[in-house]
């Protein structure tokens, strides 16, 4: 009995990362992965009529395991294991020093992934400009595109999420003050971004309504 649920475990970490793997995110909802793969679990435990509540089981074992974190209460789940999506450096280039050091390692994937689902979701939501107040630092490539930055308000590494409710666009400059500034300073932005980010999503659904 332990065993065939051991499967059941592999099977839908399994599932997980190919879901993460394909929608170039690590957080993701229960109707999401059910979506997903559902079917393929169904086939693979043929005699299990719940999949779903077998697949909801599993996800708390991982919770507990710390692979997945489950974070404010959304529904949703964030992938917490090293698993490296499109357009995410891995260790290797990032070289030693930032191995220890989550906060730059953070930095890093943000400031590289360019291709990646939610950095899309939080260009639409938020623009190109520079969040912070008056920065104006925002800049235009070669190709005439204006250079900005996604940055998670509360870090991966201490439980934030892919979602826009957590994302902000920053300029180079403050993307980096809002990794490696002094912690009074860090935290000052962190609240400013925050706010900024229901202000503008609020504001998004009046107008959407
Ligand atoms: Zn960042
Ligand atoms: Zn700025």
């Amino acid at each position: 009995m332990a065993k065939k649920d051991d499967y059941w475990k592999d099977d839908v970490l399994f599932c997980v990362r190919e879901l993460c793997a394909e929608h170039g995110s690590r957080t993701f909802t229960m109707a999401q992965l059910f979506a997903f793969c559902g079917n393929k679990l169904r086939k693979m435990h043929p005699g299990n009529n719940t999949p779903r509540d077998k697949i909801r089981q599993k996800l708390q074992l991982l919770r507990k395991e710390k692979k997945l974190s489950f974070v404010n209460n959304r529904g949703t789940y964030t992938y917490r294991e090293q698993l490296l999506l499109p357009g995410e450096v891995d260790d290797e280039k990032i070289g030693e020093v930032f191995k220890s050091r989550p906060e730059r390692r953070e930095y890093v994937m943000e400031t590289f992934a360019r291709d990646r689902g939610w950095v899309r979701e939080a260009k639409n939501a938020f623009g190109h400009q520079c969040m912070v107040s008056n920065c104006g630092l925002t800049f235009r490539t070669a190709s005439n595109k204006p250079y900005i930055e996604v940055h998670h308000i509360i870090p991966l590494f201490e439980g934030g999420e892919d979602g826009v409710w957590n994302l902000s666009v920053l300029c180079a400059h403050h993307h980096r003050m809002a990794h490696f500034a002094i912690p009074k300073v860090r935290g000052e932005l962190g609240k400013f971004l925050a706010a900024e980010n229901k202000k503008i999503l609020r504001k998004k659904g009046r107008a959407n309504a």
